[in-house]
């Protein structure tokens, strides 16, 4: 029988195997939504993504709740929040990549050492206070670490981003990566030099006609 918005489950379940063939993410960590009539679609708990079908997709309303016989993401909370609070929010990717993870454990903001930290909306990548996995707790903290961005860190756990599609989402995911990684190397070093107020605000602009070609 075919199931709803087939076409969208596929693609969220292509964007889940890409994240983790991608090295973003290892195993069922990590997870994939996209935003579907008043709600969302978003990947099982616990099941491996090679593993994943259409019907395995868990229909979710913005309250949480769910039809069908799987259970949906742990973290379906903190997807539904970012659906409720920031209308542009089209697909959400959650992963714990080794060096966003790595520095999720410093619980610090990532600041301006990098014009494209721009890249997630603002002049640093925050990151939110810690909270257990699964908890509305865990989604009130990443909302206020979210504000004015479309990713943040989450403390000792990982990261959490969202764009106006799975593709879009799925790239700010791996961008964040490897803003991570090339701050914690830099970090390794030597003294950061930081970029001044300034020179983000500059950056910022400039990233707002950046890859609009006329053509396209
Ligand atoms: P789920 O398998 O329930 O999506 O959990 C993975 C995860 O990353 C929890 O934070
Ligand atoms: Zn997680």
């Amino acid at each position: 029988m075919p199931v709803r918005h087939e076409a969208l489950r596929k693609a969220v379940i292509e964007t889940a195997r890409a994240m983790n063939d991608s090295g973003l993410n290892r195993g069922t960590s990590g997870n994939v939504s996209a935003r579907a009539d008043d709600g969302f679609l978003i990947t099982p708990s616990g099941i491996p993504y090679d593993d994943l079908t259409p019907a395995k997709i868990v229909p979710a309303d913005l309250e949480g709740t769910f039809s069908g016989k799987w259970k949906p993401s742990s973290e379906w909370r903190m997807h539904a929040d970012i659906y409720r609070a920031r209308p542009e929010a089209m697909a959400v990717v959650h992963t714990h990549s080794p060096h966003a993870t790595a520095l999720s454990c410093l619980r610090k903001n990532i600041p301006p050492f990098h014009y494209m930290i721009a890249v997630a909306g603002g002049k640093t990548i925050r990151c939110s206070d810690y909270a257990t996995f699964g908890t509305q707790a865990l989604s009130d903290t990443m909302i206020k670490a979210l504000k004015g961005r479309s990713a943040c860190l989450l403390a000792n756990h990982g990261m959490i981003c969202f764009g106006p599609t799975l593709e879009k989402a799925l790239w700010l995911a791996g961008e964040v990566e490897a803003l991570c990684m090339q701050y914690f190397i830099a970090s390794q070093a030597g003294e950061v030099v930081l970029l001044a107020d300034a020179e983000m605000d500059e950056a910022l602009e400039r990233f707002e006609g950046y890859g609009k070609q006329e053509a396209v």
